[in-house]
Parts: C-alpha cells; sequence; structure tokens
C-alpha cells in the first residue's frame, strides 16, 4: 500500500464531570464521548525520503512539530523503526479549538494511516496504548462511538447500548478557548450540579433522545459561559428552534444541540448560523461504530 485516504471523525461530550483532582494537577473525568459524522480528511502517502511533510487547507495552522498529525507520524516512525517518510495532507472541515477534539482525531487518524501504511499489524488496543503517549483524548478518538471515559480520559467501557441515531447541530463562536485555562479557572470543589451519567446511559438504552436532551450537562460550562455568556443564548435559541436538548462540548465554545427531525436541524443551524454571525454552524449526525463489523481499523 502507498497511499491511504482516512475520515478523522470530531466528538462531543453528551456529559462531562470533574470528579476530583490527581497530584500531578491533571483532573479527573467522566465523560460520554460521542463520535459526530463531521470529519477532517486526511491523505497520506509513502515518501522514500525519510521526512514528514504536512500539509492543511488552512494557512495559520502549524504544519511542524505542533501539529498533533505530524507527532502522530514522528512517534510511529521513532517507536517501529520505520525507514521511509510520509506525506499527509489534512483537509479541516472540524472547527479547530472548539471543543470537538480536532486536532486530537486527526492525531488518532494518522496513527491509523502509518499502522495501515507501513503494514505494522498493531491491534486496536495497541494503537491506543500509543495513542495515550501523545495527549488524553487520543485513545478516545481510536476507539470512537458512544464510550464512557474516566481517569484523565484514558480508562474507556464501551456503552453497551450506544447513543441512538440523531441530528446534531454544532454552532461555534468565533473565539477560541484554550481547554488547560478552563480547567484552571474550574473550582471543581463547589460545583453543585453534576450530570447523571448513569440516567443517561439509561436514556440511550431506551432510545430516547427527549430524555437525552434534559440530562445533557458539562461542568465546565460554569467556566466558559462565564467568560462568553453568547453560549447561553445559542442553547436558548437552539431550544426554541425544537432542540431536545443544548450543551457546550468540551471546554468549548462550540454548542451542539440533538434534533430527532433532520429538517428542523438543518434550518435551526441556518437560523442561528445568520442571527449569531456564526461562520462555524453547520447540521450533521450522530455517527455510529459498527464494531461488530470491524476487522481491521480503517476509519471509515
Ligand atoms: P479538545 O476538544 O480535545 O480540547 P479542541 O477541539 O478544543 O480539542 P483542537 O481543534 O484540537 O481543539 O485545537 C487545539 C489547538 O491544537 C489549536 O490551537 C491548534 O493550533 C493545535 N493543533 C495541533 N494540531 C492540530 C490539528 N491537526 N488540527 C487542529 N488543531 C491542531
Amino acid at each position: 500500500m502507498r497511499e491511504i485516504r482516512l475520515k478523522a471523525r470530531a466528538k462531543i461530550n453528551l456529559t462531562l464531570d470533574v470528579t476530583g483532582k490527581r497530584e500531578d494537577g491533571y483532573h479527573l473525568l467522566e465523560t460520554i464521548m460521542q463520535t459526530v459524522a463531521l470529519y477532517d480528511g486526511i491523505y497520506m502517502k509513502k515518501l522514500e525520503k525519510p521526512v514528514i511533510k504536512l500539509k492543511t487547507n488552512l494557512p495559520w495552522l502549524p504544519t511542524d512539530a505542533r501539529n498533533l498529525a505530524w507527532k502522530a507520524a514522528n512517534l510511529m516512525r521513532e517507536t517501529f523503526g520505520i525507514k521511509e517518510g510520509v506525506f499527509i495532507e489534512i483537509d479541516k472541515r472540524i472547527p479547530v479549538a472548539a471543543g470537538l477534539a480536532g486536532g486530537s482525531t486527526d492525531c488518532a487518524a494518522v496513527l491509523v494511516g502509518m499502522n495501515r501504511l507501513f503494514g505494522l499489524g498493531l491491534s486496536e488496543a495497541q494503537l491506543e496504548e500509543v495513542a495515550g503517549r501523545l495527549g488524553s483524548d487520543i485513545p478516545y478518538c481510536i476507539r470512537r462511538g458512544t464510550v464512557l471515559c474516566e481517569g484523565v480520559g484514558e480508562v474507556m467501557t464501551n456503552v453497551a447500548h450506544p447513543c441512538p441515531d440523531c441530528y446534531v447541530v454544532l454552532a461555534k463562536l468565533p473565539v477560541s478557548v484554550s481547554t488547560a485555562s478552563v480547567y484552571k479557572q474550574l473550582r471543581w470543589q463547589e460545583i453543585e450540579q453534576h450530570p447523571d451519567t448513569k440516567a443517561m446511559l439509561k436514556a440511550m438504552e431506551e432510545k430516547d433522545v427527549a430524555k437525552m436532551g434534559k440530562l445533557l450537562s458539562n461542568v465546565l460550562e460554569t467556566v466558559t459561559i462565564e467568560l462568553h455568556p453568547r453560549i447561553a443564548k445559542i442553547k436558548a435559541r437552539l431550544m426554541e428552534l425544537g432542540a431536545e436538548g443544548a450543551l457546550m462540548s468540551g471546554s468549548g465554545p462550540t454548542v451542539f444541540a440533538l434534533f430527532t427531525d433532520r429538517a428542523k436541524a438543518r434550518k435551526a443551524a441556518a437560523l442561528v448560523k445568520r442571527e449569531f454571525a456564526l461562520k462555524d454552524c453547520l447540521a450533521t449526525r450522530t455517527y455510529r461504530v459498527r464494531r461488530e463489523l470491524r476487522g481491521e481499523h480503517n476509519n471509515d
């Protein structure tokens, strides 16, 4: 195999709770992650020269060691003694610094791509282990689907009854939010309202999107909404437009809203985009990973 194309999909957090803090300062999480269909296109090609070349459609995005996709290729070359180089082209469609794990998912896709391109034969569990060395959301981006993530994100449990198929509006304010600074400002011991993770798992088992909508909850909203109050306004507007529920994803600033009706979701995305003058506002859907069908990991 000389070249490969992959889809690096975004994620949302249906619930996000902070349950404590480790001695090294990292917060302990309990979060239900869900893959959505929106993806960055990844193209990879073997090079004879021992170099990593990266190109993206966003001129301001770093294409050197600061890019997580570059780091993924570099770690795989070093760890597995790959002599040849690789060219990677990323068509970024996932908004950057948005709480949608755009960088992490590109990174995971490149790990998958290196495994296939160079015939390394690593299992998904082995890829997840390598991913954990690069960042806390990256093992999840290898696994994908509906997953309960604990610890700092690396303790993963596949949810037995995954999220029912539904439509998702993603609306991002034109501001960048640093995940590290949100966690730094979080007074987690003072949080009064914690997500009910068990009830969310039950609602998914019952395939009850309306119930899921009411249970969406993210403790990081306490920090990011204070910084950007328009997040609350976007949530309220999406509810008026027929969403079953709306929530900030990750550390923000993207708001997502769940819909059972495709036409309603598309209309809501168009209206919110116009009313809030957003560049990034679109309708997508939840993405289901068919684990039973998956042989070799191929990021379909
Ligand atoms: P998370 O939800 O994991 O916190 P995020 O969606 O908030 O992630 P990213 O889109 O991953 O944030 O971007 C965070 C930072 O990572 C940006 O400032 C960007 O410069 C850097 N970065 C490195 N590699 C990439 C990449 N391949 N795509 C996007 N951003 C990248």
